[in-house]
């Protein structure tokens, strides 16, 4: 069980960091810790004037900015809950998640106001430079409030899923399990105060939570961006000595297309962290050539708060996993036919886990919560893994994307590994897709790079020399670029869709 809160994370680290900077964000403001805090003392006050209580709802909806960690530490110091939507949610999603929530409040942009005051929420405040009136200023004018006392058991957040196999579902996090992941990731990536970070991570999805969470726990400094650019991320590295870089796969593949990679001067660099997406084995070892660091990966879900397993500077790298579990995290492989046994090391089951991250469920949807939950706290994660001897994790894809093709079962993780050791190419997602003969076949999707694009046959004939004849992808197509959620993440589903 978990043992801290986050109500005091950002009083605490005023009185310890106090007048250092904590956040910068690219093309607008810095803020020291004191401000930082200040700022969200005043806008608890504002949220308890506008009747925001302990166990109240609010919905966040900002891009990553001040304003957004404002509302967020305000929220967590009046005991409240927060909802926080991607900055790409339409109108539509917002409405269906304020009214799920059963919110107390909405804050989101002006225009997002405007098109939500009819609804239920007893307040909307509408922020940025076109809001009426005061707009989030409204929220910020009243006097410091001190955090309340807050139990590791409480609510903290209801975070909804991207909901691609049905109605977004309320990801519950308590407060302890939003503080264990913070400090276990903090602890294992060695983050520090001398620490400078830079990240493109929305805040609102558990990777990029914990990313700014760790800031007032270290005392480290971050540099937000409201969105990915490589070109600027090149030029942030290079200009403000950033020490660690944290993103998903396809920034990386960014990165490394980039005309300027070999011209940014990247040797403050220490290390980066990639997780949220299986990333294949040569492009991590590209990234560490090319970045000239350790790619620390991690992996873990949305209903685990975070980051479960991780690797760490201080051991032996083992490239291929996803390393060890966070403190008090419980691995266990359960075979895909029978769940309640447990799998030896080597053997491929269902990754299941238990501990201090673990989501208590999904929001008002106990079958739902049922499915995935055991009542001895086991969580089904849906991705299919094994461990090895010592205890180190390897993910190797999700339950739900495997491919049944002519009766074999085809992990199209393994189809991107090897797709992905051509140099031509920049970025591959696999999918299967129906087939009349072979009921599925593999089809992949590739973003080929500027100068050296691999042709089909090529590409095909690489392919035959890596994989059993039943893998080989039976369709191949030249892309662009691949369809991305708001974290950055490829959407092998929307690939599926016979429209891609
Ligand atoms: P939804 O549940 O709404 O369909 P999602 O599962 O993509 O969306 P997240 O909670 O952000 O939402 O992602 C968790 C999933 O991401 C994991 O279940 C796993 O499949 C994948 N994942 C995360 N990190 C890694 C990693 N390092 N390697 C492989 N897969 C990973
Ligand atoms: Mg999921």
């Amino acid at each position: 069980t978990a043992q801290g809160t986050i109500a005091p994370l950002l009083a605490r680290a005023s009185a310890r960091f106090g007048g250092r900077v904590a956040l910068s964000f690219l093309g607008g403001a810095s803020h020291t810790f004191d401000q930082t805090d200040e700022l969200a003392g005043r806008v608890a006050s504002g949220l308890a004037a506008k009747g925001v209580a302990r166990g109240d709802r609010v919905l966040l909806h900002l891009p990553n900015s001040i304003e957004w960690v404002a509302v967020y530490h305000a929220i967590a110091r009046l005991g409240a809950v927060i909802v926080p939507a991607n900055a790409m949610a339409t109108v539509v999603e917002l409405r269906y998640m304020a009214q799920d929530a059963q919110v107390a409040g909405i804050v989101t942009s002006a225009a997002n106001a405007a098109a939500l005051r009819a609804e239920e929420a007893p307040f909307v405040v509408g922020c940025g430079a076109d809001a009426d009136g005061d707009g989030f200023l409204s929220l910020a004018r009243a006097a410091y409030r001190p955090p309340a006392k807050v139990a590791p058991d409480d609510l903290f957040t209801i975070c909804y899923t991207s909901g691609t196999t049905g109605r977004p579902k309320g990801v519950m996090l308590s407060h302890g399990n939003v503080f264990q992941s913070m400090a276990g990731t903090a602890t294992f990536h060695v983050r520090h105060g001398g620490d400078v970070a830079f990240s493109a991570l929305p805040f609102p999805h558990v990777y990029g939570n914990i990313v700014l969470n760790a800031v007032f726990l270290t005392g480290m400094r971050l540099i937000a961006a409201a969105r990915f650019d490589a070109g600027e991320a090149l030029r942030t590295i290079s200009r403000d000595g950033v020490t660690l870089f944290e993103g998903v796969p396809t920034m990386y593949y960014q990165l490394l297309a980039h005309p300027d990679l070999t011209t940014a001067n990247l040797t403050s660099l220490s290390r980066c962290t990639v997780g949220g997406q299986t990333m294949p084995l040569a492009k991590q070892q590209a990234v560490m050539a090319r970045l000239g660091c350790p790619l620390l990966e991690l992996w873990g879900m949305t209903e685990l708060a975070g980051p479960a397993t991780t690797h760490s500077p201080w051991w032996v790298p083992r490239p291929g996993t996803v390393g060890l579990p966070l403190p008090g995290v419980q691995v266990r492989i359960a075979s895909l036919s029978a769940p309640s046994i447990d799998l030896p090391p080597g053997e491929d089951g269902e990754v299941f886990v238990r501990g201090p991250l673990t989501t208590r469920g999904y929001w008002k949807r106990p079958e739902a919560t049922a499915e995935v939950l055991d009542r001895s706290g086991w969580l089904a994660t849906g991705d299919i893994g094994h461990l090895d001897a010592d205890g180190y994790l390897t993910v190797v894809d999700r339950k739900k994307d495997m491919i049944l093709t002519a009766g074999y079962n085809v992990y199209p993780a393994e189809l991107e590994r090897v797709i992905a050791l051509h140099p031509g190419v920049k970025m591959v997602a696999v999918v299967g897709v129906p087939d009349e003969d072979k009921g599925e076949v593999a089809h992949a999707f590739v973003v080929p790079m500027d100068d050296k694009a691999p042709d089909a046959d090529e590409l095909l004939a690489h392919c035959r020399l890596h994989l059993a004849a039943y893998k080989v992808p039976r369709r191949v197509s030249f892309v662009d670029d691949l369809p991305k959620t708001g974290t950055g993440k490829i959407m092998r589903g929307a690939l599926r869709a016979p429209t891609a």
